[in-house]
């Protein structure tokens, strides 16, 4: 007699209206791929629906705890991935964590992860224990040293409050910002920056920067030019939802930051709007982790919709197929990555339908 070995789980089966090709199709899954033709002995999970690759949060930190401090540990991680992935989130881009956990790249139970390291920061400026805190001359190191800690992405902080200036300011001199992007690609990764006001956003996108943060600072020639260079903006519309708090607070003492961060958010709809139409890759961002909870991708899509009047199908491509592309996730396709959300209803109707995912089957497996 031999011993059985480790138990193989069942090869999947779906069909459903695959989007967004818009196709009745069959689907089979097997722990590593998506096959288009049959697997003997698969197990039919459902045979109805509207089937979607997978929501992406292109901007979630699954390593900041709730209330801002950074996690203890990388199964604190693991948990707060996990309420995205059960909201249906099946590839995050972590957009910088101060808790470094390479070993969750390929952990069964954790969404596809595209990571930056620590955010580069500006001295003493920046949310407290988050960043690595570079004054000018040791920004380039520091994105060379972040780019090696994470797995294809770098985070600058742009810009944030300078509390002698009583307003938003760049982090660093104008060179010192383009000198940032130069590390990133020097060192084959692709950078992305935080930024809430005009300056900084200026410089790095000329600069060649891949990817926008928020972003509610962008001009309309702004916007021209990333359209032009194909510069991505993740706007994260659910946390500019929150300038209104943050500038009751600051009111007392820094009046000007205050006035600032309200007029950022009450222009912010038309500026998404404005990228949208000019053509500018926009891809959905929570921005979870610290102030805002884990698994409300679908209502960043619904504020993509109602706020920025995006249409729902450009909200799903920004929320799901699109974004994982951008982030070489393969899909719904032969061999693709075995990835995929059910849905009762047809989210192009209503995006509201991405709240109740029927089912979620990540790397093969439900969940
Ligand atoms: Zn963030």
């Amino acid at each position: 007699m031999t011993e059985p070995g480790p138990a193989v789980p069942p090869a999947l089966h779906v069909r459903g209206v695959v989007l967004p090709d818009d196709e009745v199709r069959d689907l089979w899954l097997t722990p590593d791929r998506v096959s288009l033709a049959p697997v003997p002995g698969a197990v039919t999970v459902a045979d109805r629906g509207f089937i979607l690759p997978g929501l992406v949060d292109a901007h979630c930190h699954i390593g900041i705890a709730p209330g801002g401090a950074p996690v203890a540990s990388a199964d604190e991680a693991r948990r707060l991935a996990a309420a995205d992935r059960d909201a249906g989130v099946l590839a995050i881009r972590d957009a910088g964590s101060p808790y470094p956990y390479p070993q969750l790249d390929d952990d069964p139970d954790v969404p596809r992860l595209a990571r930056a390291g620590r955010h580069v920061a500006p001295s003493k400026r920046y949310l407290r224990d988050i960043g690595v805190e570079v004054d000018a001359a040791e920004v380039p190191a520091a994105v060379a040293a972040q780019a090696a800690a994470g797995n294809g992405w770098v985070k600058l902080v742009g810009d944030w409050i300078d509390r002698d200036l009583g307003d938003l300011a760049p982090a660093w001199d104008a060179d010192t910002l383009r000198a940032a992007v130069a590390a990133a690609h020097a060192a084959g990764v692709r950078a992305t920056v935080h930024t809430f006001a005009e300056e900084a956003v200026e410089v790095v996108v000329r600069a060649g920067i891949d990817c926008v943060e928020h972003g509610t600072g962008l001009s309309l020639d702004l916007i021209d030019e990333m359209a032009r260079r194909g510069t991505a903006l993740v706007p994260t519309m659910l946390i500019t939802t929150t300038f209104g708090a943050i500038a009751d607070r600051a009111e007392p003492k820094f009046p000007a930051y205050a006035r600032h961060m309200r007029t950022l958010r009450s222009r912010f709809p038309q500026v998404v709007r404005a990228a949208y139409e000019a053509g500018v890759p926009l891809y959905l961002g929570t921005d979870a982790g610290g102030g805002i909870d884990h698994g409300l991708a679908a209502e960043e899509a619904l504020l993509l919709r109602e706020l920025a009047g995006m249409p729902a199908l450009d909200v799903l491509r920004a929320a799901s197929w699109g974004a994982r592309e951008w982030l070489g996730f393969p899909g719904l396709v032969e061999g693709g990555l075995p990835d995929l959300v059910v849905y009762d209803e047809d989210p192009r109707a209503d995006v509201r339908v991405l709240r109740v995912p029927r089912h979620v089957i990540l790397r093969g497996r439900v969940r």
